[in-house]
């Protein structure tokens, strides 16, 4: 007999690979529970600038980010200290919208479609085709198919034995909103020692800056103010931020580990969708592009009526085609920008050839994703 919490799909983690499969899949007439650790509306540690090459899916799905106060963007500034600034124009562009307004207009156009359960989820066991699936409240849900979106490290990487999770990562991210005059059709990418810096505007004129940075750098500082004082500060455009900008938050947003290492995008039968699959380094601006890309990936499957291994399959080998080159792109191009002399280097080039930006960034993104 199947307990009252038996779900055709239960998916883990209510960010916005979660929340827009959860949308796609709304539509095939299942019964599904999404399980997020915290309620909505919240703030989350993100550069906060959406690639458009999801915005047709996203309006596909009957959402619009402009309804609810995104803005265009289509000219890339990159500066470094010591060099002159490159700016050019977006080969795609995108829009400015805060994942506190976004993650929760998702989550309103949800509520009358699918379950909410808010808590953390620290067991899932497998009993034959089914899944248990535990919350440290003592809930029990029960399904076919359980998807993986609880972002990029999670209690549950633990519980799955995943490889990545025993290994320390040094990233640090920091992120906060401010007032500052700054273009609104804009994303800067902001160079200093061990890491970078994005600034670009999000809804009612804020601005968002967001850095991720090697904690072997930072921990000489030990901390944020003393750290972007002293570091960030050695980059002139970076310095007249800090110096003008007015704090929005009391302080900023912290996330220590951020791992950028491979991962699998089918664990213990489990689909693996957005951070929980591989997260691409920010400073390629597309993790939440390939979050719902990865979704609308496995939703489509589903659709077709694929179950089991057949899914597992399916979904592995079009995960990797859609998205291996570019995590690879992503991984030289980090390692390529963070190195003081590869990055000056970069940058001249750059400024010589004005078609070298936009021809990096459409390697490191996808086409433009239609229903
Ligand atoms: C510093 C930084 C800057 C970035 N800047 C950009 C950018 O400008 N543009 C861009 O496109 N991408 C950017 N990204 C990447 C982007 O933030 C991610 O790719 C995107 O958030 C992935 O969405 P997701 O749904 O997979 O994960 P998340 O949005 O992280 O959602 C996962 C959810 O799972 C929940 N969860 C976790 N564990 C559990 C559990 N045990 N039980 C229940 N719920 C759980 C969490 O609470 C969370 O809400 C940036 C990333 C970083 C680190």
């Amino acid at each position: 007999m199947l307990s009252s919490r038996h779900y055709d799909i239960v998916i883990i983690g209510g960010g916005l690979a979660g929340l827009t499969c959860a949308l796609n899949l709304s539509k095939g007439g299942k019964r599904i529970a999404l399980l997020e650790k915290y309620p909505y509306p919240r703030h989350k540690v993100c550069g906060e600038y959406v690639s458009n090459e999801i915005l047709p899916y996203l309006r596909s799905l009957g959402t619009d980010p402009f309804a609810i106060g995104a803005v265009p963007i289509d000219q890339f500034r990159m500066t470094s200290p010591g060099s002159q600034a490159i700016q050019t124009r977006l080969p795609l562009g995108g829009f400015g919208i805060s994942r506190f307004r976004l993650d929760n207009y998702l989550y309103e156009l949800l509520q009358s479609r699918i379950d909410f359960f808010f808590g953390t989820i620290n067991s899932i066991e497998k009993e034959d085709t089914r899944y248990l699936i535990r919350s440290s409240g003592g809930l029990i849900w029960e399904t076919e198919l359980l998807i993986g979106a609880y972002g990029k490290r999670s209690n549950l990487d633990k519980e799955l034995k995943r490889n990545f999770i025993g290994q320390h990562s040094p990233w640090l991210g920091v992120k906060g909103h401010y007032l500052f005059d700054h273009p609104s059709n804009r994303v800067d990418l902001h160079h200093f020692k061990g890491g970078y810096c994005g600034i670009s505007k999000v809804e009612e004129g804020i601005v968002n800056a967001c850095y991720l940075v090697n904690y072997s750098v930072f921990k000489a500082f030990g901390s944020t103010d003393h750290f972007q004082n002293e570091i960030m500060g050695q980059n002139e455009e970076l310095k007249r931020f800090l110096d003008e900008a007015k704090p929005v938050f009391d302080k900023p947003m912290t996330i220590a580990q951020i791992s950028f290492q491979a991962k699998e995008p089918v664990v213990k039968g489990i689909p693996m969708i957005g951070d929980s699959a591989g997260l691409i380094h920010p400073l390629c601006g597309n993790g939440m592009a390939m979050a719902i890309h990865s979704s609308k990936i496995l939703a489509d499957l589903v659709h077709e009526g694929l179950a089991g291994t057949d899914l597992h399959r399916a979904y592995g080998v079009s995960w990797k085609r859609a998205f291996g080159n570019r995590l690879r792109a992503g991984r030289y191009l980090q390692r390529l920008l963070l190195n003081p002399q590869t990055n000056q280097l970069a940058i001249k080039l750059a400024r010589k050839i004005p078609g070298l930006v936009p021809a990096v960034v459409r390697k490191t993104h996808g086409e433009v994703i239609v229903a």
